[in-house]
């Protein structure tokens, strides 16, 4: 069991059987910010991707996969698309598409609405495990005025076991009177009701209808707080219920581009259109995720 509380960008997997019920938390720091760097993305964007980066983080340390997993937002407002990838080794990415002039500077006190910023739309989930496997693919409806609301859609009409999930995005609490060093944060908080308690027992139901409402209580400060270990959060959320934690997983941010994947795209195109794209020889491409700008030397026709 892992306790350390400085770990900066991790998911704290734990368990409460007396109230029947798994959970993840999710915080994010350093993640968010090397995301969003060099992107200069208006404030509620970054706000809204920091909660995309937990939201993915949160959902696919519940799921099994070796691959990886992608979140989408597809809208037609001025931010028209946030993308978000995880590896099963917690290697993290993303990018967005907006109009930063319809959007403006101005970052709305508590969550950002999605409706606004994306009107009407879908998310849609992505495992990707390879080229010999099935993707899996699940798209759904952005129904809701946050982001959390979004996903309790999700789950809502899914087939899924009975979830409860609190997203948060920040600037760092901790550094108030600081606020050159404050960085954006984002937190997640999930909880799933155990296969094993029964739908429609009474006690079962009580029980996940208490660990809600213990849930709900949680304040934004306390889940992003770097000064509150998971374990703190946990116990004095649950304290009377006895959470178990599992080993914690560190998240990272990674992406996956590289000269050789840059250049194996190029090939696809043909010598026409590459000698349109190309400058005396060369054809900078530019990674949409981390603003990498590869230089690629072609034979011109
Ligand atoms: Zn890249």
């Amino acid at each position: 069991m892992d306790l350390s509380p400085n770990a900066a960008d991790f998911v704290q997997p734990f368990q409460i059987e007396g109230l029947g019920l798994r959970g993840r938390l999710v915080r994010l720091g350093p993640v968010v910010r090397s995301v969003v760097a060099h992107h200069g993305y208006p404030p509620a964007v970054t706000a809204l991707m920091a909660e995309t980066l937990a939201l993915a983080a949160v959902l696919a340390s519940a799921l099994k996969y070796d691959g990886v997993f992608t979140l989408q937002l597809r809208g037609d407002g001025p931010l028209s698309l946030v993308v978000v990838d995880i590896t099963s080794a917690g290697d993290m990415r993303g990018y967005a598409r907006c109009d930063e002039a319809a959007i403006g500077d101005a970052l709305p006190a508590g969550a950002v609405s999605v409706p606004r910023l994306m009107g009407a739309g879908t998310m849609v989930f992505t495992v990707d495990q390879g080229p010999r496997t099935e993707r899996y693919q699940g798209v759904t409806a952005l129904e809701g005025a946050s982001l959390s609301e979004c996903a309790h859609a999700y789950f809502r009409q899914s087939e899924q076991v009975q979830t409860a999930i609190i997203l948060v995005a920040a600037p760092e609490p901790d550094t108030a009177g600081d606020e050159t060093a404050a960085g954006i944060r984002a937190a997640a908080l999930m909880i799933q009701r155990l296969a094993g308690s029964d739908d429609g027992d009474a006690t079962a139901d009580e029980n996940w209808h208490r660990a809600v409402v213990l849930m709900s209580s949680v304040r934004a400060d306390e889940l992003l707080s770097s000064m509150l270990s998971p374990a703190e959060v946990l116990f004095r959320l649950f304290h009377e219920d006895g959470v178990r934690l599992f080993r914690q997983r560190p998240l990272r941010a990674g992406c996956r581009c590289s000269q050789t994947k840059v250049e194996r795209l190029i090939a696809t195109f043909s010598p026409a259109e590459i000698t349109t794209m190309a400058d005396n020889g060369r054809i900078a491409v530019t990674c949409e995720f981390c603003k990498t700008v590869y230089d690629v030397t072609v034979g011109t026709a």
